[in-house]
């Protein structure tokens, strides 16, 4: 230890201490279990931790320490001063009002004249460096309570430590509720066992993750979230923790589908258009020959629909084209598919029917046309083609019987369902 110049009284010393902008603690060397007792702390540290003098003589500085202090770091500690070596390192301390704060001390023990340790000093470098890391993370905890997409944080096992208010908000979970839990109880059943093998490999090999996941909100629906995991080393501790950032997409899904929708919509009449009647026939198709069950189709023409656009005009030709297909969707069952195939001409798509029931419904559909006088055109007719899907068939060729049974009721004389057998 350096030798105190003669000129500096100890009063002197006291009051350099007091005033230094470094927090100083000073403990005696008392011995396990019981162990070091502050005796001495400056302004600074008062300052730092929101105790005041009194409240921390006497106590250890076990008072000090929290959940996120490092146990590791703690060890090293004190095998440092069991030791009697200096001390060197960083951790989280706790306010007396339970605010965590950052701490990097040097500690020394202090030896007494036959050489044995008696006191500990230690200095916590850079208070007003710290005083801004303080706020640092102040700050950046105050970023991730205002932020719109939810935080989470794992310990290298997945066992959740942090949670944001936006992930609270996200997946109907109180904060709570799910520390010390895996996040797996987000899990909706929708990726298969290759998602999440690429998500560990990913991570075991220290890369970030990133997909579009579909979650289990706790009130049972799924919600779709871009989710980033990213694996990340603490500063201090080697231990690896992984940083989940989710952001709800919820609402952009719904828009792509309701684009999806639209583009598969007709604008005139609101049924499906060709692309979303094809898109249909074929889920029907592949479902008709898993099951094994029958599919019926119809394609009906407006009869001399180019005389009532002459005669009327074109927008009353548009009013007949939409009433029809009200029509249309009227005479079918809510399974069946309504399709405006081309510019007069409808498709109807029935699963689970066979061709006599197919059959029947076409006439149903004749029928009600004819008997429901246009408003402002008068009666008007339809022919129809029916056809049932043939085993091994593919669908261009259903319909293209089905379209040649039309044909055959137009050249019948019109006004009337043909079949395609
Ligand atoms: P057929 O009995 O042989 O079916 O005679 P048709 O006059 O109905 O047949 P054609 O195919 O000759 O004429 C179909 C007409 O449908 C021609 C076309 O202008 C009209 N059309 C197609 N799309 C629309 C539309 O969106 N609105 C209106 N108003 N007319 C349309
Ligand atoms: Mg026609
Ligand atoms: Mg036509």
């Amino acid at each position: 230890m350096k030798a105190i110049p003669d000129a500096i009284s100890p009063q002197l010393l006291l009051q350099a201490v007091e005033q230094a902008f470094n927090s100083v603690l000073i403990t005696d060397a008392q011995p396990a279990p019981h162990g070091p007792r502050i005796l001495y702390a400056n302004a600074a540290f008062c300052a730092l931790s929101g105790y005041s003098t009194e409240e921390l003589v006497g106590q250890t500085p076990r008072i000090l320490q929290g959940p996120l202090t490092d146990r590791d770091v703690l060890d090293e500690l004190r095998q440092c001063l069991r030791d009697g070596r200096f001390f060197h390192g960083s951790t989280v301390n706790y306010r007396k009002d339970g605010e965590p704060y950052w701490v990097e001390w040097n500690i020394s023990p202090i030896r007494d004249a036959q050489g044995t340790v008696s006191h500990y000093v230690s200095v916590q470098r850079g208070f007003s460096e710290l005083v801004a890391a303080q706020n640092t993370s102040q700050l950046l905890f105050e970023a991730l309570a205002v932020s719109h997409d939810a935080v989470l944080i794992t310990d290298e096992n997945g066992v959740i430590e942090f949670a944001n208010p936006a992930f609270e908000a996200m997946t109907g979970y109180a904060v709570a509720e799910v520390l010390g839990r895996t996040p797996a109880f987000l899990r909706s059943g929708e990726h298969d066992d290759a998602f999440y093998a690429s998500l560990y490999e990913s991570l075991r090999a220290g890369r970030p993750f990133h997909a579009t996941f579909a979650d289990r909100h706790r009130n049972g629906h799924i919600f779709h979230a871009d989710q980033t995991i990213s694996p990340v080393r603490g500063r201090d501790d080697n231990r690896t923790h992984f940083v989940s950032i989710i952001r709800d997409l919820t609402a952009r899904v719904r828009h792509e589908q309701a684009l999806r929708d639209a583009a598969s919509l007709d604008v005139l009449t609101g049924l499906y258009n060709r692309r979303g009647g094809e898109s249909l026939l074929e889920r029907i198709y592949i479902g008709a020959r898993e099951g094994g069950a029958p599919f019926g189709l119809i394609l009906a023409d407006i009869d001399h629909f180019k005389a009532i656009n002459d005669t009327f005009g074109h927008p009353a030709g548009d009013r007949v084209l939409q009433r029809v297909g009200r029509l249309l969707r009227a005479c079918v069952r809510a399974t069946d598919g309504v399709v405006r195939w081309g510019g007069e001409e409808f498709m109807v798509i029935l699963p689970h029917c066979e061709l006599r029931a197919a059959m029947e419904q076409a006439e149903r559909i004749r029928a009600r046309i004819e008997r429901t006088p246009q408003p402002e055109v008068g009666p008007i007719t339809l022919s129809l083609g029916v056809a049932q899907l043939n085993a091994g068939e593919t669908v261009a060729s259903l319909i293209d019987r089905t379209d040649r049974a039309l044909y055959e009721a137009k050249r019948q004389g019109r006004n009337r369902v043909c079949s395609a057998d």
